[in-house]
């Protein structure tokens, strides 16, 4: 059985589910504040604030990008 895990949000401290498929670099929704989160972190999930005035693209080129 799939096991749920719960991630922080770093801007209002609640908790929400991680969905199993997100990986590093992806983004989701805060479940309590709606604010904009990348997943920074796995293994435990850890996601930080996507800020949107920071308009740095630095993307992460490392050539092993997986095709579904
Ligand atoms: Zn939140």
């Amino acid at each position: 059985m799939p096991k749920v895990r719960m991630v922080k949000c770093p801007e209002c401290g609640g908790e929400f589910e991680f969905e199993d498929y997100l990986e590093i670099g992806d983004t989701t929704f805060c479940g309590s504040c709606d604010m904009e989160l990348k997943i920074i972190r796995l293994d435990p999930p850890q996601v930080e604030v996507v800020k949107s005035l920071d308009d740095e693209s630095d993307l992460d080129e490392e050539g092993d990008a997986e095709e579904f």
